[in-house]
């Protein structure tokens, strides 16, 4: 009985994972041999090793080689399905999962190829893993071709986000590089997708500070925050955000691996916290950073030092801060708050009846 068991055990929300940064090496190596696409190595051990995060430039080598090994609709949804057991292994029922179309469309790749091939997946997993997958469709900071290229893959990315809601899709996204590309640039774009009903999870407050948050909460009406961790040097940024609650999807390997911060020792997640600030835990490139979102809630105990009640609260914040609709996300609330009391007893000797006062 510990509190690591029991984490492991609880159950989980993930809303902030790429699922291009979550392919197994394994699955790239078994793509790339089923499309004749060449990579940097032929096993699965040196694959596994040029895999994890070194710097950006390997960063952006490793994304453009799976985006070469990804061809047909099959390949997309042997990926998406491979997520979905991933997050059942973690005890995760429902993620919203982050999805460049860009980056598939200049490899040529259609919507029709990924759509068809995310859509299999997204059923499957609900029908024979009881997960539920949404995707958030993200625009993408800066394209190759400078501010032309971007502008023109961003709209794509609006369109087909606007065009697939039927089939998942939830929220606009923007990953990539901030420095250089504020959030302002793509505020009439976010305007366009939610007009049309999608939510905004912008990714900010990561390798830019507090102005990046606020330009995500001004210009792109967020509703959530990717990282938004650097919220931690504007106090009133931090305290606007609390009362607000946009919550901060945050995943402290990722920011560790990117040099964020130097150590989880330096990491602000427990000020966040007492801040007042809500927040949510997840893996971002699980498969790039050699982890698993277990592994970032057992974080929250170790080293964070939260207490049960707060760890409660942040998987909570999982679900209560989804893109679900109103009614569901209750449900599913209930269902986590009596699973958990449930665990509490098992994992921590804690009552049912002193754990649901
Ligand atoms: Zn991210």
């Amino acid at each position: 009985m510990s509190l690591e068991s029991y984490v492991w055990a609880a159950p989980k929300a993930e809303l902030h994972l790429h699922l291009e940064g979550a392919i197994r090496p394994t699955t790239i190596l078994t793509l790339a041999r089923r499309n004749g696409v060449q990579l940097p190595s032929s096993t699965v051990e040196e694959l596994r090793d040029w895999f994890h995060f070194r710097d950006f430039a390997h960063f952006g080598e490793v994304y453009s080689a799976i985006s070469r090994c990804l061809r047909t609709a099959d390949d997309y949804e042997l990926i998406a399905f491979e997520l979905a057991e991933e997050l059942a292994r973690q005890n995760a029922r429902y993620a919203e999962v982050g999805f460049l179309p860009a980056f598939h469309a200049r490899m040529g790749v259609s919507e029709a190829t990924y759509l068809g091939g995310l859509s299999r997946a997204r059923e499957r997993a609900q029908r024979e893993l009881g997960v539920e997958m949404a995707w958030i469709f993200d625009l993408g900071r800066a394209w190759k071709g400078g501010e032309t290229e971007t502008r023109r893959w961003a709209t794509y990315a609006v369109d087909v986000a606007i065009d697939a809601r039927s089939e998942g899709v939830v929220a606009l996204g923007l990953g990539g590089s901030e420095v250089g590309h504020p959030p302002e640039q793509f505020g009439a774009l976010f305007d366009r997708g939610r007009a049309a009903g999608l939510h905004s999870a912008p990714h900010a407050g990561e390798l830019v500070g507090p102005a990046s948050i606020r330009g995500a909460l001004d210009a792109l009406g967020a509703e959530r925050i990717a990282h938004g961790v650097r919220a931690i040097e504007d106090h009133a940024l931090l305290a606007e955000l609390a009362a607000r609650q946009v919550a901060l999807d945050v995943c402290p390997t990722s920011n560790v691996c990117l040099g964020v911060y130097s150590s989880l020792a330096q990491h602000p997640l427990p000020r966040l916290h007492a801040a007042g600030a809500v927040l949510t835990i997840s893996t971002d490139d699980p498969a790039l950073f050699g982890t698993t979102l277990n592994g970032e809630v057992a974080l929250l105990a170790d080293p964070f030092a939260l207490g049960v009640g707060a760890i409660d609260d942040i998987l909570l914040n999982g679900v209560r801060h989804s893109f679900l609709p109103a009614r569901a996300k209750q449900r599913l609330e209930a269902t986590y708050r009596a699973e958990l009391d449930v665990l509490k007893a098992v994992h921590l000797g804690t009552r049912v009846e002193d754990s649901a006062s």
